[in-house]
């Protein structure tokens, strides 16, 4: 009698369990679709491009001064002497502390924490959300914690180290600021805040990994407690946000344990760590559709925290998440003829566009390099070509008179007659690039690089005797085809 008594009564409460959690399923609210439809409305317009520099983020945070219920919090300085600020908001008791950009070139989501700030400070027809999840929850940004590693769009700080190798030593004026602020708010979620490679992609598939995921390990043996349980959770619910919007582009990072990382450590002092990586999207080379993607699934994400929704979300979901890995270049070349010393053979190759920064590193140009050769069928590209059948074969160069003007020159014309140089006094020994669409060498030289591995990508694709493509520095031209854009040559010194 006693047992079936109790019997019953948890029959009765399994019971209770499944309705509540039927009603808690019907309670996820996602806002994403509209988040999406009005994102311009948000978007922090005064930041366009990717080198951004903490002198334009101070009049964004002044501007937030004013703002009601906005508190903002001086952290401390760079090495070079950089204000590290801190912009909080919300009253509830859910403490959830986001910072970017501890890698000074990775500033996809510093971006978008403008573009949330502006959707969490406006008053419009989201104020009823707005309210709830800023009652249930408080939110802290840093957005720039190292600015001196921005100023020269690279990832370790003025004293040259890796912050985030600086978890334990604590010799970094910024990693301290950090540890201070985790500590001081023993924050319940972390988001940490980072771009990678993008040529990374999701495991055997040719979708670049445009954003990854991890919940970072806090020990050896990558357990699994209650804190990262709920990263995993939280992980969960934000890829199948993405999901939607950019298909099978979500990666995950191997999660091998290193003790000096702040991720680690931060999952391992009681903060459930939601690593986010911001990597590639076709012909989004400034980053802009992955800060929108940033923007919907972080803010979906404090909503769904806010409320608790994150934690219907079955931690295996996180499992699901394919493996980053690193298979893809910019431009792929299948099955080129190549002949060497006679006899053809032949060959895949791999080029990737690099970034070489101007001198105050506001902008770059791009250098076209060879970065493999041979079967890279297991490679992808963003973008592929198949030249099955097309012959390998140098550009010529075109001697330029003294009659000739730089700038009345058909560039179309003669990247259709098989040039990739021009040669003239303009290619003096400090110019590395021009902005021109095509090489320069010096007077009198001619242009000539070998197939080979960190080669300049210059050379062309010939169908017989008629030109398939041009190949300059890693750009694509294709003949009688005007719309196609090269960026910039290189000069060859
Ligand atoms: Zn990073």
């Amino acid at each position: 009698m006693f047992y079936s008594k109790n019997y019953s009564k948890l029959a009765a409460f399994a019971i209770l369990l499944l309705t509540f959690s039927c009603q808690q399923e019907q309670k996820i609210k996602r806002y994403d679709d509209q988040l999406f439809a009005d994102y311009d409305q948000y978007k922090e317009q005064s930041l366009k491009n990717r080198r951004i520099k903490h002198s334009q983020l101070q009049p964004l945070i002044d501007k937030l001064r004013s703002k009601e219920g906005i508190e903002i919090t001086p952290l401390g300085k760079s090495i070079e002497g950089r204000e590290i600020s801190m912009i909080s908001m919300g009253e509830g008791d859910i403490d959830i502390l986001l910072w970017s950009q501890m890698h000074g070139n990775e500033p996809t989501a510093t971006m978008a924490i403008f573009d949330i700030l502006n959707f969490l400070t406006a008053s419009d027809t989201y104020d009823a959300q707005r309210q709830a999840l800023l009652k249930n929850a408080r939110i802290h940004f840093i957005p720039m914690l190292n600015p001196d590693g921005a100023q020269k769009f690279k990832r370790r700080n003025a004293l040259n180290i890796d912050i985030n190798r600086d978890a334990l030593r604590l010799q970094s004026p910024e990693g301290r600021i950090l540890k201070r602020v985790r500590d001081s708010l023993n924050a319940d979620f972390g988001f940490n805040l980072h771009d990678q490679s993008i040529y990374y992609n999701a495991e055997r598939t040719e979708k670049p990994a445009t954003l990854s995921y991890l919940a970072t390990a806090f020990d050896y043996d990558k357990s699994v407690n209650e804190v990262r349980e709920k990263s995993m959770q939280v992980i969960g619910f934000m890829n199948d946000i993405v999901q939607k919007y950019a298909p099978g582009q979500v990666g995950r990072y191997s999660d091998d344990f290193e003790p000096r990382a702040f991720g680690d450590n931060i999952q391992k002092w009681g903060t459930s760590l939601i690593l986010i990586e911001s990597g590639g999207y076709k012909n989004d080379t400034e980053k802009q559709f992955i800060r929108k993607l940033n923007y919907i699934s972080i803010l979906s994400a404090l909503f769904g925290i806010a409320d608790n929704s994150y934690a219907l979300i079955n931690p295996d979901e996180y499992e699901k998440i394919p493996f980053n890995d690193r298979k893809l270049f910019d431009l792929k070349i299948e099955k080129m003829n190549y002949e060497l010393n006679g006899k053809t053979y032949v060959l895949d190759v791999g080029i990737d566009l690099n970034e070489v920064d101007n001198e105050d590193h506001t902008s770059f140009y791009s250098i076209g390099k060879v970065e493999d050769i041979g079967d890279l069928s297991t490679y992808y590209g963003y973008q592929t070509i198949d030249a099955t059948g097309l012959d390998y074969q140098q550009g010529r160069t075109y001697l330029l008179s003294d009659d000739d003007d730089l700038s009345s020159i058909s560039f179309s014309g003669l990247l259709n007659d098989g040039f990739v140089a021009v040669s003239t006094d303009m290619a003096s020994d400090s110019l590395a690039f021009n902005s021109y669409p095509i090489n320069f060498v010096k007077k009198d030289a001619g242009f000539t690089t070998r197939l080979d591995l960190g080669q300049n990508a210059t050379f062309l694709l010939k169908n017989g005797d008629s030109l398939a493509y041009v190949i300059l520095n890693g750009f694509v031209y294709v003949p009688g085809n005007s719309t196609d854009f090269i960026k910039n040559g290189i000069v060859n010194k």
